[in-house]
């Protein structure tokens, strides 16, 4: 009989969604007069904006012609597309990049998950914790993490962000080869100052280490002092690959585009006293495994761009903001711990004393019908937390404080 690749049976099943489910599911049952309002999902509850569609009816047009018809487009994106995020994402916050170094494609997740290939399988890996799940879990099946023990892999470096640090990570005592850093910060919401973010950077050039920068809650960002994006910082494209999506920007969850900007400028060793340029090696990753986002969705992406789409989407942003800041306010006046929520649409709420997150999780939905996130799901250093998503309707939102303020 064929025999499966070890590394994935060591993974268990991502137990927490699947446990939150089972649990908002059981109490539906004993209560099917309740209204349940979820803070928890990640996922966008505003429509596309006007532009995008606009822009995908014109594309899906395009697709009706012989003369307009694309099929098979370049895996890396369409220039229109990798010159528009080029000028807009970058060129105009003074970063230089070409469009040649943007790798187009249907999500930051894929992505993310996939990187890892480039690496050897002896590269010790360095998450912070909590953290997004992908970024252990995709390791864990390339056969790079260890064995598990408790909450964490034994080869895995763990950098906890917790309130002592401020939730900045602390350089590890141990050099790893990769650092995934992903701000605004999934879960907790909290981000990195110019100065600390440059910080990891100068740290990666002295040890020479990639860092793989997630910047998905880009758009959320609303202080000066916080960077847009890592090749803000001096040095940083000889280090660091960035990940970007249209999925929570423009709320492309569902029709999938993302981007993934692998400098020139980033050469790692070839294990025999040479080097390799990870932009090559990236390019042929996709060229051989991916086969490129879809012509029409690559057009609604670029569409986000123009004048009335930014318009649009600064309108649809700044209404998960002000949930993000009502659901703030609404945690802090019930005296509890409050983190994130400024420049991220997730809060990171510390729990009442006496509970754990999951013992605050079972109150909120038991008591008041609410759904969040244990932070505990995201790693051992979530414990003791719980995390809101600002990404409801507003008036679900609404809803969701008057229930708050009647429970405490
Ligand atoms: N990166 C982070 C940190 C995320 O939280 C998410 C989605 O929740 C993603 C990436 C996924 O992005 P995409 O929808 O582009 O796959």
């Amino acid at each position: 009989m064929t025999t499966a690749n070890p590394n994935f049976l060591k993974l268990q099943n991502n137990y927490l969604f699947a446990d939150i489910a089972r649990k908002v599911a059981a109490f539906k049952q004993a209560h099917p007069d309740r209204r349940v309002i979820s803070l928890g999902i990640g996922d966008v509850t505003r429509p596309l904006t006007p532009a995008v569609v606009q822009a995908l009816r014109l594309a899906v047009d395009d697709m009706s012609v012989a003369d307009r018809f694309h099929g098979y487009g370049p895996e890396q994106g369409y220039a229109f597309l990798r010159e528009a995020i080029v000028q807009n994402d970058y060129v105009a916050r003074g970063v230089s990049l070409s469009a040649d170094e943007v790798f187009v494609s249907d999500g930051a997740k894929p992505d993310v998950g996939n990187f890892q290939e480039l690496f050897s399988q002896d590269s010790i890996v360095a998450v912070t914790d909590p953290v997004y799940p992908v970024y252990v879990d995709s390791n864990v099946m390339a056969g790079r993490a260890g064995e598990q023990q408790g909450q964490r892999w034994d080869r895995i470096v763990y950098l906890p962000c917790v309130k002592e640090n401020d939730f900045v990570p602390d350089f590890p005592s141990v050099r790893p080869d990769i650092i995934y850093l992903c701000y605004p910060n999934n879960p907790t919401g909290t981000v990195l100052s110019r100065a600390a973010l440059q910080g990891w950077v100068d740290y990666a050039r002295r040890e020479g280490c990639v860092i793989l920068y997630d910047s998905a809650y880009e758009a959320f960002i609303t202080d000066p002092d916080v960077p847009h994006s890592i090749y803000e910082l001096e040095g940083a494209q000889e280090v660091a690959v960035e990940f970007r999506s249209f999925s929570k920007t423009a709320g492309f969850t569902g029709l999938r585009c993302a981007y993934t900007v692998v400098p020139k400028a980033l050469k790692i060793s070839d294990g025999k006293g040479g080097q390799v340029s990870l932009h090559a090696m990236w390019n042929r990753r996709q060229s051989t495994k991916y086969n490129g986002c879809p012509y029409i969705v690559q057009r609604a992406a670029e569409a986000v761009y123009s004048p009335q789409g930014r318009r649009e989407l600064q309108d649809v942003i700044a209404s998960y903001q002000r949930n993000a800041a009502l659901l703030r306010g609404a945690a802090g006046g019930m005296g509890l711990d409050v983190h994130g929520g400024v420049n991220a649409p997730y809060i990171w709420v510390g729990v009442p004393r006496g509970l754990d997150s999951w013992g605050f999780f079972d109150r909120l939905l038991q008591q008041a019908g609410l759904v969040c996130t244990p932070g505990a799901g995201f790693g051992a250093a979530g414990e003791g937390y719980v995390r809101l998503t600002a990404f409801g309707t507003p008036a679900d939102t609404e809803e969701a404080l008057r229930r708050l303020r009647n429970l405490y």
